[in-house]
């Protein structure tokens, strides 16, 4: 991190610190739920977020425990349905900056079908997929993204099939903002979450999560030896897709920082011609329409 940033940060603690709450921390040591949360605060406040306008949903899962750390509107949702969650108040409330977590399990099986379409749709929201390869709130089991060959519980011989790979399944879809960053790595964290907040569509951050606890195989080490900078890449353009595209299907490599980013597409919130005109949100409509006579008849 450089001088300008760490002066920054060391400028803005006493905001960072608004978004903390009195609730005790229950993640598991070493977990890198902590990391995140830090760098995710960090980001928000650089990016000059004001807590008033910041709604953060969370999925079931560890990730989950975090929607009372955090000093801003929180909502935890229904197991892998935090996108449809998340979508729904920033369509209602386009003035609100929307974040979304969630974990591997949830969005690659339950929820998937909700990552297609916002994907598909560039709805104007930060995602943040917590990726630690395991179900780990049930203590451990395996999901899409587990490796093959690894155990778990529920897995005892090691998982037969070979994993999902989330980067490449979502270039896949045509987004307009990929990229991954590394649970140890606040700083780095940090700076992909800045840009990701500031782009204007459906951001998808994957994010490589230790879990020490389940995932004994991918330690903070492991991770380190296998990660690189695709910024520091000579030639490599994150606004070309194939590039991408190739760069995320090298096996045994994690390229980190932002994989692409397409800054033509239009957000879904810009291609709805019916709302053109309104100068007024729809939960300001909402809350001048009169329910009492529905209500009479409950
Ligand atoms: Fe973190 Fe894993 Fe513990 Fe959950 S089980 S809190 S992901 S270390
Ligand atoms: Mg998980």
């Amino acid at each position: 991190m450089d001088a300008k940033k760490i002066e920054q940060l060391t400028k803005k603690a006493d905001q960072i610190g608004k978004l903390d709450t009195k609730q005790v921390m229950t993640w598991c040591d070493g977990c890198g739920n902590y990391g995140i949360q830090n760098a995710l605060k960090r980001a928000i406040v650089l990016e000059n977020i004001e807590q008033q306008k910041l709604l953060q949903c969370f999925d079931i899962g560890c990730v989950g425990n975090e929607s009372d750390k955090v000093e801003c509107y929180t909502i935890h949702g229904l197991h892998g349905r935090v996108l449809p969650l998340a979508v729904g108040a920033k369509i209602a409330n386009p003035e609100l900056t929307v974040i979304a977590s969630a974990g591997d399990g949830g969005t690659f099986s339950e929820g998937v079908n909700h990552l297609v379409h916002a994907v598909r749709n560039d709805y104007p929201i930060l995602f943040l997929l917590h990726d630690n390869e395991n179900y780990a709130l049930t203590t451990g089991q395996a999901t899409a993204t587990t490796p093959k060959g690894q155990v778990r519980n529920g897995t005892p011989d090691g998982v037969a099939q070979d994993p999902l790979n989330p980067l490449q399944f979502v270039l896949s879809l045509g987004p307009s903002f990929v990229a991954q960053t590394l649970s140890a790595n606040v700083n780095h964290m940090t700076e992909v979450f800045q840009k990701a907040l500031r782009h204007k569509g459906f951001a998808f951050v994957e994010i490589l999560q230790t879990c020490p606890t389940y995932n004994k195989q991918c330690p903070n080490e492991w991770y380190a030896e296998r990660v690189f900078e695709v910024e520091k890449l000579k030639n490599y353009d994150c606004r070309d897709i194939w590039q991408a595209r190739k760069i995320v299907a090298e096996t045994g490599k994690f390229p980190i920082g932002v994989i692409y980013e397409n800054l033509q597409k239009k957000n879904f919130l810009e291609t709805v011609p019916h709302r053109e005109k309104r100068k007024t949100t729809l939960i300001e409509e909402v809350a001048h329409t009169d329910i009492t006579k529905f209500l009479g008849k409950l």
